[in-house]
Parts: structure tokens; sequence; C-alpha cells
């Protein structure tokens, strides 16, 4: 493993998102003297906290999977997740909406769940859900130390025992080919390969490898915790500092100085210097290299879809529902390739709805409700929309009507306070192509394809976040962050 030469004592990571946070923790953990730059007031980054009016929102992710990886950061520097979060599993941890008007909720347990798809779709799909279980565990365990938990310099560092076994799953098939080997029924079907989109692709492009998602918020579980998913990054912030990792929040890089080929620190906004042997960057990676370093040739990266999210503070309340709800739409791959190929709006929009006042009452005033409304939209490379216009307003209308038409009456009269964030907004807080969802996790923009967390010629700058290996999402992130601090190290695989 190629790792950073020469002294690595003082480390400063300009962003305190996941996985900077992560990183911070593994380096403290390992001795190093950690100096935090953030440019907002607050750690998280995407997994930010808006406040409006007594209601409280996530701004990023709502589905937390894999626990074990922020008790794993925390662990770094002798901490118990426990002492810092207080984590709900979700039961369900989503129920899904079909446009027959049937429901499925997704439930961990899997005797429950084998028990809920025989009552909706059959016995035969239950037996295929049991199969399929059976095959996402195997596969999880395959990637998971050989591909993901690692860093990878060259693809010659994928030719492991692992890969061929890989390979005789069928993992590099198509996840849509795939999942059609265990489920016959188009509700079961969906809801074991949407999770494509959260890599990027359609699930008849995505590669099998990627029914690991499914695996890991269908089976592993899915959390909340009390306070919301910010709750992660202030805990892991506040167990970062109570080990000597110094925050500076507020404080935005406008470059990375370099002399000799190395990085010598950062320079700030406000013109201080930040002295580091090493520098790690966590902010989108392709800004970073374009507005942080000195000008090197970027190879071009296709970005995953971007979405639009409508936070909504409500009267209203709708106890038919679960903390996450997925409402599909009736079209399919039309509705993937409008979005990543077409560059158009959904036409029949499929729509997360989160209710986390459901499971925490606190995040809004006594007798209200939050909602959080995800729709994938096409990146700003794709469809270059004038989100800034009035089409933001439009959308949030639309968005309304669809839910009051798939069951949530009287939705835009609830309505005390909304905000609509979109690809204009992403782009603003510096995302790559308007998507918070990085380069897509394509073939060649995966493990050693995808962009590497090391730079090719500054030997102390380390890469950490959702644009670098292994990839996007809280999981993936947080396990970069063990990766950069290995750079620096020596320590990880
Ligand atoms: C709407 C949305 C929904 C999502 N849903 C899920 C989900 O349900 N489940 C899931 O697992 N993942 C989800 N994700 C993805 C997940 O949130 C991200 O992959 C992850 O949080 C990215 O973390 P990061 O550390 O790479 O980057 P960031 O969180 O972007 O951190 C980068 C940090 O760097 C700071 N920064 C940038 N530039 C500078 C500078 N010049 N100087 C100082 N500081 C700087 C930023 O302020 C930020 O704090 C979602 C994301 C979004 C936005």
């Amino acid at each position: 493993m190629r790792t950073v030469t020469g002294r690595t004592d003082r480390v400063v990571v300009v962003g305190a998102g996941l996985g900077g946070l992560a990183a911070a923790l593994h380096l403290a953990g390992s001795g190093r003297q950690v100096t935090v730059v953030e440019r907002e007031p607050v750690p998280g980054g995407r997994a930010g906290r808006l406040s409006v009016d007594g209601y409280e929102f996530d701004t990023g992710p709502t589905v937390l999977t894999m626990p074990e990886l922020i008790a794993e950061a925390l662990g770094a520097v002798g901490e118990e997740l426990t002492d810092w979060l207080d984590l709900t599993p979700l039961d369900p941890a989503y129920r899904a909406y079909y446009p027959d008007g049937s429901t499925l909720d997704v439930i961990t347990d899997t005797a429950r769940m084998a028990a809920e798809i025989s009552r909706v779709c059959g016995p035969r799909e239950a037996d295929g859900y049991l199969r399929f279980v059976d095959y996402a565990r195997n596969l999880w365990h395959l990637e998971r130390t050989d591909f993901i938990d690692r860093n990878l310099d060259a693809p010659t560092d994928l030719l492991t025992g692992n890969l061929l076994k890989l390979l005789a799953t069928g993992a590099f098939r198509r996840l849509q080919t795939k999942i059609g080997q265990f489920f016959r029924d188009p509700r079961t079907r969906r809801i074991f390969s949407f999770q494509a989109m959260y890599a990027g692709l359609a699930p008849h492009d995505a590669l099998a490898i990627y029914a690991v998602i499914a695996y890991l918020d269908s089976v592993a579980g899915v959390y909340f915790p009390r306070g919301g998913i910010h709750a992660v990054s202030r805990g892991m912030a506040g167990a970062a500092e109570k080990h000597g990792v110094q925050f500076r929040y507020g404080t935005t890089v406008t470059q990375v100085e370099t002399a000799n080929g190395r990085a010598t620190g950062v320079l700030t906004a406000d013109g201080e210097r930040i002295p580091a042997d090493v520098v790690v960057l966590n902010p989108d990676l392709p800004v970073a290299y374009r507005d942080l370093l000195p000008p090197t040739r970027q190879r071009r990266l296709s970005y995953s879809p971007s979405c639009v999210v409508l936070h909504v503070g409500s009267k209203q309340g709708y106890s038919q529902i679960a903390h996450h709800n997925i409402h599909f739409g009736r079209a399919w791959k039309g509705t993937f390739d409008e979005v990543i190929r077409r560059g158009e709006l959904m036409s029949d929009p499929s729509l997360l709805v989160t209710n986390p006042s459901r499971t925490d009452p606190a995040v809004a005033p006594a007798g209200r409700h939050t909602y959080y409304v995800l729709a994938p939209v096409p990146n700003l490379e794709v469809a270059p929309f004038d989100w800034r216009g009035d089409l933001a307003r439009r959308y949030a209308d639309d968005l309304m009507r669809t839910l009051e038409q798939r069951g949530y009456v009287g939705f835009a009269d609830g309505v005390e306070v909304s905000r609509i964030i979109t690809p204009a907004d992403w782009a603003d807080q510096g995302m790559a192509a308007g998507t918070p969802f990085a380069a897509a996790h394509s073939l060649f923009q995966t493990g050693p394809f995808r962009p590497s967390n090391l730079h090719r010629t500054l030997s102390n700058v380390v890469f950490v976040g959702s644009g670098t290996q292994p990839g996007v999402g809280v999981p993936m992130v947080l396990i970069s962050g063990k990766l950069a601090a290995g750079r620096i190290t020596g320590g990880a695989r």
C-alpha cells in the first residue's frame, strides 16, 4: 500500500463532513496532532442541520445503516457509541407503496420479512427472498475486506481469491438481471434493486455487486439517532474534540500551500496560514482539485443523478405511514432513463418520504410533524436547468400535488414552514455537477478505478469522502476516513 512520505505528526483536515470526522478520529487515535478546518459553523457537511421556527431537519442522509462503522471511528479514540448516540432500529425499515395500491413493509428480521412477502406476493416469492438474503450476505462478506474496506492502488490489487468467488456468483452481471433470478413480482424486484440509484445508476446498468446496498438497508437494518442523523456528526465531532482534535469552525480554506512537491499547510479566507505535515481534503474531490490545489489534468468523470429535497414542517399527521416511505410510480426503467440519460424530470415520480417526527417528536414543535421528501432529478451536467428561477417553487408544488394523490390528504394545507433544496444549492455548496452523490459507481469509477485518496504528485495530500474510494453514502464515507488515516499511519490495509 502506498503511504504518505515524510513527517506525519501535524495533520490538517479540511472539512468536518462525516469523512473528515472519521479520518480525524482515526488519526487522533494513532497519536497525530489534528486540526479540522471547517467552513460552516457546525460539523456534518451534507449530514447537516436546518432549523426553521422550531422545526429541525436533517439536510442530507436519512437512511442510516451500519452504525458499527460509527462505533469503529469512535472506538479509535476509546469512546463508546452508546455514550454519544441514542439509536433506534426502525421497524419497518421502509414502507413501500405501489401504484396498484398495495404496500409492503421492509422488515429487518428475515423471518418476519419472509412472512410479509408471502402475505403480499405469495410464498414462492418469500422463498426467493430467503435465497436472496443468503446471496447478498455472501456478497457482502466477499466484497467487504478485499474490495471496500481496503486501500487499493492498482487494478491488480483486485486479484484475490474472492474476486474469483464474486465472478462465480454472477456479481458482475447486471443487478436487474440478478434480482430477477430471485424475484418474480415487480414489487419485490423494485424494493430490492432501487438502491442502485444510491450508487448513481439504474438497476439495469449497475453491476450485481451493488446488491450489497439492498442487503445493508433491508437485511442489516436501518437506524435513527435521537435528534436526527446530524447527531452522528455532532457525536463524532464531540468525541474528537474530547481527544484533543482542534476544530476551527467558520473558517474557509482557499488554498493548499505547496513547496517542493509537498503540501506545507493551508491558507484560509482570513489570510491565515495553518502549517501541516499532511493535509487531508474532505471537500468534494473534483472541486478540491479545481479550487484548492495546483492545476493538474483531471480525468472526466460521469456523475450520479442529483436530487431535490423538500423539507416541510406541518400541522398534518398521517397515521398510515412509516418513518421511511417509498412511493413507486408506475414507470420503472423509464423513470431511470428520464433522470439519468435524458435529463428530464420524472413524469411519474418515485419518491422517498421520511417522517422523522414520528420516531423523535422533539424535532418538531408539540403536535407538529416534519416531512423530508426526496425526488431524484438529473444532475446539472445532464440537464443544466435554471433551478434559481421559479422552477424550484413549481417543482415543490408538483411534489405536493403528487403526495396528495398518493394518500397524503391535505398535505399542502398542513404546511407551516417549507424549504426546497435543488441542484443549484448543491452546486453552491461546492458539489461537482450539482449532485450530492458524487461520481457514479460505474465499473470504471469503482474500486481502484475511482479517484485515488492519495494525490498523484503531492506526496502528503490525502482525500477523504464520497468522491474517493470506496464511495458514496454514510457507511462508505466513514470507511473512507479510516482508509485516509491508513495512508498516513500505514495502519489500515
Ligand atoms: C439529500 C441527501 C440525501 C442522502 N441520503 C443518504 C442516505 O439516506 N444514506 C446515506 O448513507 N447517505 C446519504 N447521502 C449521502 C451522504 O450524505 C454523503 O455521501 C456523505 O455525507 C458525504 O460525506 P463527505 O464527508 O464525503 O462530504 P461532506 O459532507 O460534503 O463534507 C465536506 C465538508 O467540507 C467542508 N468544506 C468544503 N469546502 C471547504 C473549504 N474550502 N474550507 C473548509 N471546509 C470546506 C464542507 O462544509 C463539509 O462540511 C445523502 C446525501 C444527501 C445530500
